[in-house]
């Protein structure tokens, strides 16, 4: 089997992926500030890392994979966000989480195992606040408490920047209970109109670097496989990240490979808020762009390249998928079991090769389109439903109704008293594509998909959180 090579940002080289636990393979990506729409430059390291994901989890076994992503639900943005509205700052965080998470539902970006929002894991933070301190490598002064970047002799390993370099680039306020200036906040006081938490220096809110380290050590352990994120993360987030857990835990690194996706440009510029050239992932589904087809637009370029949204990308992935549709939908060739081919999972094996793996795909769509006997064809046509599987492309993949009709017809010849059971997987397939449908507000398709499931025994029922669980009737 070909090794998965993945290019580390510590070593700046492609390395040998192998987890410290095949059975146990661990995976964390910084995940969003909850204070407003996600905008398509946000979604890069969602379905980047979702890819991943979808790999490691075909290599090693879908439970194998344990993969946690956070919600950044407290930050000055977000209470500058919520006085904006007037309202509480749950109701920003739990608004934008819902949509948060819907965006990228649209996306086909599965759930990760674990969604940690950081409030819920202060008293992690604090715990590991305590143990730096204990440990020398942070100190309490005038209600804060600051990590003392003398103290790890590896500061700076990560984004390879002189100490001048990282000082300036922090961009710190100068501050008189800073020992150096290049310290930065694990923990800060809070005015009586802020959120705050009791702890030993007093009522206040964690800094923003701390809950990543805390919420890894929680769910994830002391050293992880994987660790991600975008490249403007890269400093000083994950530097801090890695010199708060590694001298919390005594040297032991946090994460073996690190890896940073580039910038989306739009138009050519970079996309920022301030500069008002962005664009939410909720205003393309609104203009009747499908999900997949911006997903497929994502993974057009390599993942460490920088990519220019525009509208001629958005046309290249609709006409790539219609391709691929429309040349599963004039055979009619029947599905058989089929693997996804071998030089598609070593381009995605090799640094997650997404345009050689596009180039692949069409090779397999040729096929399709010029079988010489429909064995051939079938053959073709089911590599592709695999391959829509594996990389979340709705299009390649077979017809809900044609899944459902295969499930029933298996059943063929049975009693009628026999129960017919669709696997949990086309359920949660649905369940799926009904999330998509929602988030894109085509409500007549969501409504559709709840119908057919019910003829055939599923209850779906959203909660009110705005998840959706089902059972069998
Ligand atoms: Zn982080």
């Amino acid at each position: 089997m070909t090794d998965i090579r993945l290019y580390n940002t510590l070593t700046r080289q492609k390395d040998v992926f192998t987890p410290a636990d095949k059975n146990r393979v661990t995976m964390y990506v910084c995940g969003p500030t909850v204070y407003n729409r996600a905008h398509i430059g946000n979604a890069r390291p969602a379905v980047v890392f979702d890819v991943l994901f979808r790999l490691l989890r075909h290599t090693y076994g879908e439970n194998a994979v344990h993969y946690a992503r956070n919600f950044t639900d407290i930050d000055d943005k977000i209470m500058a966000a919520a006085e904006a509205e007037g309202v509480p700052i749950n109701t920003v965080t739990e608004k934008y989480t819902k949509f948060y998470q819907a965006d990228m539902g649209a996306l086909g970006v599965l759930q990760p195992t674990y969604e940690p929002p950081a409030t819920k894991y202060v008293k992690q933070m604090v715990a590991m606040i305590q143990v730096l301190i204990a440990k020398g490598a942070a100190y309490a002064a005038d209600g804060h408490v600051l990590f003392d970047i003398t103290k790890d002799e590896a500061y700076g390993t990560l984004s390879r920047r002189p100490m001048d370099e990282m000082i300036a680039g922090a961009r710190v306020e100068v501050a008189p209970y800073k020992k150096s200036p290049g310290d930065f906040v694990l923990w800060k006081p809070s005015a009586a109109d802020q959120p705050w938490w009791d702890s030993p220096w007093g009522r206040g809110r964690p800094g923003w670097h701390i809950e990543c380290s805390a919420m890894i050590e929680a769910h994830l352990g002391t050293t992880i496989d994987i660790h991600g994120g975008g490249l403007d993360l890269q400093f000083p987030h994950h530097e801090n990240e890695c010199a708060q857990s590694r001298c919390a835990h005594d040297g032991a690194p946090l994460a073996k490979i690190w890896m940073h996706n580039g910038f989306l440009s739009m138009d050519k510029e970079k996309m920022s808020k301030s500069l008002g050239n962005v664009v939410t992932v909720g205003e393309l589904l609104e203009q009747k762009h499908k999900g997949e087809t911006l997903r497929l637009a994502l993974l057009m370029a390599h993942y460490r390249q920088p990519l220019d949204w525009n509208e001629r990308l958005i046309e290249q992935a609709k006409a790539m998928l219609d391709g691929f549709a429309n040349a599963i939908r004039s055979s009619d060739a029947p599905y058989v079991e089929a693997e996804v081919p071998a030089a598609i999972l070593d381009a995605l094996k090799d640094d997650l090769n997404t345009p050689a793996v596009l180039a692949e795909m069409q090779k397999v769509r040729k096929e399709l389109t010029t079988a010489g006997s429909e064995a051939q064809a079938s053959t073709a046509k089911s590599e592709l439903h695999a391959i829509g599987k594996l990389l979340g492309l709705g299009s390649l993949m077979k017809p809900i109704k044609a899944s459902l009709d295969t499930a029933l017809e298996s059943f063929t010849g049975y009693p009628p008293s026999v129960t017919i059971q669709i696997s949990s997987e086309m359920v949660e397939e649905l369940k799926g594509a009904r999330a998509a449908a929602k988030a894109a507000k085509n409500w007549a398709e969501a409504d559709r998909i709840r119908d057919q499931l019910k003829a055939e025994g599923i209850i779906l029922e959203d909660k009110p959180d705005g998840t959706t669980v089902w059972r069998r009737a």
